[in-house]
Parts: structure tokens; C-alpha cells; sequence
């Protein structure tokens, strides 16, 4: 079950985190991945090296999913020079967090152009390739704060509760080319995005996961092979909560 040997994958932000996890996930089912990165070159050639070194498939893929031309140049590109496009995570993403009174509308705009801009573009791009093979998974990577809300982080929240509305209209309009389309809302995972986080925020957190530990990148991951997969066919328009039960 789950296996998605033959198929290409592209994961932006697959260099860390989340993203990460998903691009080893879904080479170790047996999917052609292309990890995308937008700095963090060392990083994502770490991760292919590493695929390749267990005996996946994977390359690496330098664009701003936050400038719309060269994403979808570079997704084009890759679609015809690997023959095929079947699952596109679309991952990458940044916080920046801040109270709503200090809120610089500089930080507003650079969160709205890559979290939702960017991933309009990443959509538009891979539909146009899966459109003609009939067949396709994206993936967007929203989060429990586009559900719920957070102090600090109105603008990610929009994004981010964004992403759902995208996620929404894509698969509907898309159902009758066989593209299927759901969004994964993390909870509090580890990466570096959480990082930052002091010991007291953490034991805040904890006290809200009924589950009673944050999430690892590889729990995201687990849910992300499955809706690439071909078991996945029947679920369009889905949201999978992957939260540890902080939000249900
Ligand atoms: P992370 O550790 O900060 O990694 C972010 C990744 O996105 C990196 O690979 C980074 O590439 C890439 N990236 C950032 N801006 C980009 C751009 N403009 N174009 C292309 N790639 C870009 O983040 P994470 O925690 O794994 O989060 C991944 C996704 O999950 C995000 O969308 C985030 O909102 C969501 N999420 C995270 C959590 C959490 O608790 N961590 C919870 C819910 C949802 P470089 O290495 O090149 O910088």
C-alpha cells in the first residue's frame, strides 16, 4: 500500500522541516522527488544525497515560490525534462510572527506572497502539467493556526486559513481531470520554525495537546504519502488534521 514508484514528486521547502520529511517520505514509497529550496542549498542537496545514498530518486531545485514567473518557469521546466508530474507538495512557507498593533505591513505583504501567492502559482503550474496526464495529487501544507487563530500571528493565520479556501476551489475545479487536492494542517511541529520557541512557550503548547508531546515532521509526512497516494483517489477538498488533537 502507499507505494508511488514511477511517479514524480516536486516538495517546496523540501530542503527542512516539514517538507524534509515529506520529500524522504515519499522517495522512500519510491517517487522521483525534487526537493526545491530557496537558500538552503547545502541543505537541500543533503537530502537528495541522502535519498540517493538509500537508493531513491531525487534532485534538487533552486525558486522563490514567491516570485510567481520563476516558479512557474522552473516547475514547467522540470515537469517536461522528467516526462511527468504526479504529486506536488506545496510546503514552503514563513512565519513572521507579531502582535497585531506592531505588525509592519512589509512583513503582511512578504507572508501573503509566499505563503499564498506562491502557492497559487505552484497550482496553476501543476495543474497545466497533470490536466493532460488526466491524473494528480497536490498537497498544500496549511496549519491548526488557520483554523484557530493565535495571539501573534494574524497575518500567518490568514495565510494560512488561505490555503484552505485555495485547497477548496482547486479541487473543485479540478475533480473532473482526476486532480485531487487536499491540505494537511500541521500542529506544533519540531523544526526549526519552532525552534525559537523558550521551555516556558513549549510547556504552554504541551498543555494544549492532548496527546501530550509536539508533533515530529515525520508525522506530517506519514499523511502526506497518503494523500499522494493511489489510495487516496476518492478524498478531494479534505483537510487532514495532524495536530495531536489541539484543535478537532
Ligand atoms: P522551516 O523548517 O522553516 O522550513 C521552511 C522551508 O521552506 C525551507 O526548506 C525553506 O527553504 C523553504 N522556503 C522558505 N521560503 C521559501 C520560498 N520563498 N521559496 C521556496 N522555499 C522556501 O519550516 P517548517 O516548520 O518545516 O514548515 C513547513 C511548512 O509547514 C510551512 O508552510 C509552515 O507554515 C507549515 N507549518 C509548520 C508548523 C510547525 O510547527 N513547524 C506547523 C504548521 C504548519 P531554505 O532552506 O532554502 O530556506
Amino acid at each position: 500500500m502507499f507505494r508511488l514508484d514511477g511517479k514524480v514528486a516536486i516538495v517546496t521547502g523540501g530542503s527542512r522541516g516539514i517538507g524534509r520529511a515529506c520529500a524522504e517520505a515519499l522517495a522512500a514509497q519510491g517517487a522521483h522527488v525534487v526537493v526545491n529550496y530557496v537558500k538552503g542549498e547545502a541543505a537541500a542537496k543533503e537530502v537528495a544525497e541522502g535519498i540517493v545514498a538509500r537508493g531513491g530518486k531525487a534532485e534538487i531545485a533552486a525558486f522563490d515560490v514567491g516570485d510567481t514567473p520563476a516558479t512557474e518557469k522552473a516547475i514547467d521546466e522540470i515537469a517536461k525534462r522528467l516526462g511527468r508530474l504526479d504529486i506536488f507538495v506545496a510546503n514552503a512557507g514563513i512565519a513572521i510572527d507579531g502582535l497585531l498593533l506592531r505588525v509592519k505591513e512589509e512583513d503582511i505583504d512578504r507572508q501573503l506572497n509566499v505563503n499564498v501567492k506562491g502557492a497559487i502559482a505552484c497550482a496553476k503550474a501543476s495543474t497545466k502539467v497533470m490536466m493532460r496526464a488526466k491524473v494528480g495529487r497536490i498537497i498544500f501544507v496549511s496549519s491548526v493556526i488557520g483554523e484557530m487563530g493565535n495571539v501573534g500571528q494574524t497575518a500567518y493565520a490568514a495565510t494560512k486559513a488561505a490555503l484552505l479556501g485555495i485547497t477548496k476551489s482547486v479541487a473543485r475545479e479540478f475533480a473532473s481531470r482526476n486532480i485531487t487536492v487536499n491540505a494537511i494542517t500541521p500542529g506544533f511541529i519540531e523544526t526549526d520554525m519552532t525552534h525559537g520557541m523558550n521551555d516556558a512557550m513549549k510547556e504552554q503548547i504541551l498543555k494544549a495537546i492532548p496527546l501530550g508531546r509536539i508533533g515530529g515532521a515525520k508525522d506530517v509526512a506519514s499523511a502526506c504519502v497518503y494523500l499522494a497516494s493511489d489510495e487516496a483517489a476518492y478524498m478531494t477538498g479534505q483537510v487532514l488534521r495532524v495536530n495531536g488533537g489541539m484543535y478537532v
